[in-house]
């Protein structure tokens, strides 16, 4: 790749500067010949009233904003490296967002002109660079974007840029989607960071048998995204469907995808599905809350989902000591299973550490957690206890 160092001005970069706030990206600058937001260049995520501040900050101080890089491209050039910095300063310029200035706020317009004129006369130091689409792109995955990573789906979106990712983005990475308040009830990440996106596409692959590398491979030159919006859509509108009270939060960031396949093609009664999301939900013993939908829809038969509370070693240790006294006044063994049958156990005490607490009651037919309903059993009857 061949690179060429050049100086610009605040000025002249941010010339004809324009931002999309329906986007959230700044789209022009260099009077029209800058491209500031290449389709493989994510979006803008500095607007978060710090380091927006900070690059304004570092101009009024004169500290230099570092290196800045440019794709000479046909018709001008785009910003590989650096969007996030002119797009802050053209924010700032253009009246988007205001600083504090010896505890004022000011925007630029109500910056004193000195000030103005020294923002405007910074110098940018930009490297011109031209090589081919894969240089660059290659280049662009070794980069960390000004101490921001890339995350692996802002990589994929670069990697596989096109009318199919430029689409998908529209969809899933736009926080102004109508559908966005309701998809994050289920879905997990910032649209922006393309962690909704990410997920729908992994659905949508999984669903397929392949990678999201090679469904995006598959789809890259594609003109609609019906296919991934489809299955998205689906996947949502069942968990809708299926769960009819508003949702909660341990919904959230669930692997809806995986679910739908197992379970969509069971009928299930949302009112009894309900009421027994409320009672797990508000049940002490269940210490993985996440588990809840996962065990519902699955018929309410694999308990290790919830994670059910043990019992804690005091209990335990009273349980043992009470069950012990007792055995042993009755000249039989510690483990009531050991005591009834008719086995070489059948008179043997063990000691704590051979044994397991065990719920007389099952905690799914509404036994406790506690020392009322702790039975210490050999490990051999506890295990088997515990399979059956
Ligand atoms: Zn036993």
């Amino acid at each position: 790749m061949k690179t060429d160092l050049k100086h610009y001005t605040v000025a002249e970069v941010v010339e004809g500067f324009v931002y999309n706030d329906y986007e959230g990206k700044g789209l022009y600058g260099l009077a029209g010949k800058l491209t500031i937001q290449p389709e493989y260049q994510r979006n803008y995520i500095y607007n978060d009233g710090k380091k927006d501040v900070a690059v304004i900050d570092s101009l009024l101080k004169g500290y230099p904003l570092g290196l800045i890089y440019f794709n000479v491209t046909d018709n001008g050039f785009e910003v590989l490296d650096g969007q996030q910095r002119i797009t802050s300063v053209g924010r700032f310029v253009t009246g988007k967002f205001a600083i504090r200035l010896d505890g004022r706020e000011q925007v630029f317009s109500s910056l004193p002109a000195d000030l103005q004129q020294k923002i405007l006369d910074s110098d940018l130091l930009v490297y011109h660079c031209e090589g081919d689409e894969k240089e660059i792109k290659d280049w662009f995955k070794t980069i960390n974007i000004a101490g921001v990573p890339l995350n692996a789906q802002e990589l994929l979106n670069a990697i596989y840029s096109g009318p199919f990712v430029t689409e998908a983005k529209k969809e899933f990475s736009n926080s102004q989607n109508a559908n966005m308040h309701k998809w994050s009830s289920y879905v997990k990440g910032d649209p922006k960071r393309q962690e909704i996106l990410a997920e729908a596409l992994a659905w949508v692959a999984d669903s397929q048998g392949v990678g999201v590398d090679a469904y995006l491979a598959q789809h890259r030159g594609d003109t609609g995204i019906a296919g991934l919006k489809t299955y998205f859509t689906s996947v949502i509108d069942w968990i809708g469907s299926v769960f009819t009270r508003p949702p909660d939060k341990e919904m959230r960031g669930l692997d809806w995808g995986s679910l739908y396949e197992r379970f969509h093609a069971q009928s299930y009664n949302a009112a009894a599905l309900n009421t027994d999301a409320e009672q797990l939900l508000a049940d002490p013993a269940v210490q993985n809350r996440k588990g809840i939908y996962e065990y519902l829809l699955g018929g309410k038969t694999d308990s290790q989902l919830l994670a059910i509370r043990l019992f804690d070693d005091k209990t335990k240790a009273v349980a043992y000591q009470q069950q012990t006294q007792k055995a042993q006044s009755n000249g039989v063994s510690n483990c009531p299973l050991c005591a009834v049958g008719d086995n070489a156990n059948k008179t043997r005490i063990y000691k704590q550490t051979e044994m397991d607490a065990d719920h007389v009651t099952a905690w799914s037919k509404g036994g406790n957690t506690d020392l009322a309903n702790c039975e210490m059993l050999c490990i051999t009857h506890n295990r088997a206890k515990v399979n059956r």
